[in-house]
């Protein structure tokens, strides 16, 4: 059997790149996919800027000042934030032995070279007085300090968060162009299954997967339908075909093992998918099967509910990142010591549901089956112990980060 890694790599393989775009108004890009570089427009800030309520002065005219010699400076003027500076001021031939009052976020004039906070000063209205040097550009944010015109901001693919946003804006920038929303389809096959708001009947149950999938995927990047079938050879195929015809992905959970009704493999065989690896050395979700469907990556996740979801986990971020170029929704992965008990070796793989932090790795519940969902609550990653492991508490593991923007 092949290893998740190969088996993501063999389907990741597979997948062509979406390369439509849609421009969006920047408010409405959180969350989106940067379809564009970004290059900045103007310096950030465009113009020179006091940090400090004080006093903008020449560096020279004070490099003498002590608490015995104090520097008086004339004041020629006072300067808000939004002030443009007075032409007056421009033109003055020398500025030596001068200043200007400034507030926070005013432009310092051209020829004052640094800003004294007004608590070192006594504060006067015509002149001021200062009692000791500083360097050059102290409390003067340089133009483009934040940001130089010119600069590569934003590199397409990218996630766009609130800082991306925030970024944008002190660009000035309107409106993005975002990669078009990545249209995944979720098949949940079952005739067991009944939506949530309906009464149970005997031997039914919840599509719990279906809810715990759409709430990892109804994002702003992506356009997610969700069907649920019976285990119906016709109304898989029907339902495969139209989910074909219009999504990017399709991923289906349940019917993808040995059981009688387990009829994903024969309406795969009967569509001419083609079956780019069945069967994954890790438990949960060993009958995962990936294949293609007219151009069309597809996922066929075990019904179990612990095996759906964190095979949902691993390959997920890995398709949206050939699909997209955003690398926002990878798992991440890393080492940490683990402060639990577990030994329950498997001849396979094994993830087990953990929390991680500072380093540290518990596994907060026992119950690992893979129909068991509760034991996922609280759990942020996943322990990856190799097939036939032993390990004891202390030990240093592998973990798998469950990716924060698919929690
Ligand atoms: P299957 O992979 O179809 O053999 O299903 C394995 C187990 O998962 C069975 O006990 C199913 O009833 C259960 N199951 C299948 N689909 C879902 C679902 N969408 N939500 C919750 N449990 C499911
Ligand atoms: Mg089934």
């Amino acid at each position: 059997m092949m290893q998740i890694e190969d088996a993501v790599s063999a389907l990741v393989d597979q997948i062509n790149p979406l390369t439509s775009c849609e421009v969006c108004s920047l408010i409405n890009a959180a969350g989106r996919i940067l379809g564009e570089d970004i290059t900045a427009g103007i310096s950030v800030p465009s113009f020179p800027k006091s940090a400090m309520d004080g006093y903008a002065v020449r560096s020279s005219d004070i490099a003498r000042a002590s608490a015995e010699k104090p520097v008086k400076l004339q004041v020629l003027d006072c300067l808000y934030a939004g002030d443009k500076v007075p032409e007056a001021l421009i033109q003055m031939r020398s500025l030596e032995g001068c200043a200007v009052r400034i507030m926070t976020g005013a432009a310092v004039p051209e020829g004052f070279d640094t800003v004294v906070k007004q608590e070192d000063t006594d504060l006067g209205e015509d002149t001021v007085s200062i009692c000791k040097p500083q360097k050059p550009f102290m409390n003067y944010c340089k133009v483009g300090e934040d940001i130089a015109e010119g600069t590569l901001v934003l590199k397409r693919g990218m996630f766009i968060g609130r800082s991306e946003i925030g970024v944008l804006a002190s660009l000035g920038v309107p409106e993005v162009r975002v990669v078009r929303k990545l249209r995944i389809a979720i098949i949940s096959t079952g005739s067991e299954l009944v939506d949530v708001g309906w009464k149970l009947d005997e031997a039914q149950i919840y599509n719990s997967i279906e809810y715990t999938l759409a709430a990892a995927l109804n994002k702003p990047a992506f356009e997610a339908v969700f069907m649920s079938v019976p285990d119906d050879e016709d109304e898989i195929r029907n339902t495969l075909k139209k989910a074909e015809e219009t999504s990017d992905i399709i991923i289906t959970t349940g019917g993808v093992s040995v059981g009688e009704r387990d009829l994903l493999p024969k309406v795969l065989e009967k569509l001419g998918a083609q079956v780019v690896f069945s069967g994954v050395n890790v438990k949960p979700g060993s009958p995962t099967v990936g294949a293609v469907l007219n151009g069309k990556v597809l996922l066929c996740l075990s019904g179990n509910p612990y095996a759906a979801v964190a095979n949902f986990d691993l390959y997920m971020g890995h398709i949206i990142a050939a699909k997209t170029g955003c690398l926002a929704f990878v798992p991440v992965r890393e080492k940490a010591v683990l402060e639990s008990e577990f030994n329950k070796p498997a001849n396979v793989r094994r993830l087990v549901r953990a929390r991680v932090s500072s380093g540290r790795v518990t596994i907060l519940n026992k119950n690992q089956m893979s129909s068991v969902l509760s034991s996922f609550i609280g759990a942020n990653c996943y322990i990856d112990f190799p097939q036939d492991f032993t390990v004891s508490k202390g030990d240093e593991v592998d973990i798998i980060r469950i990716p924060e923007a698919l929690q």
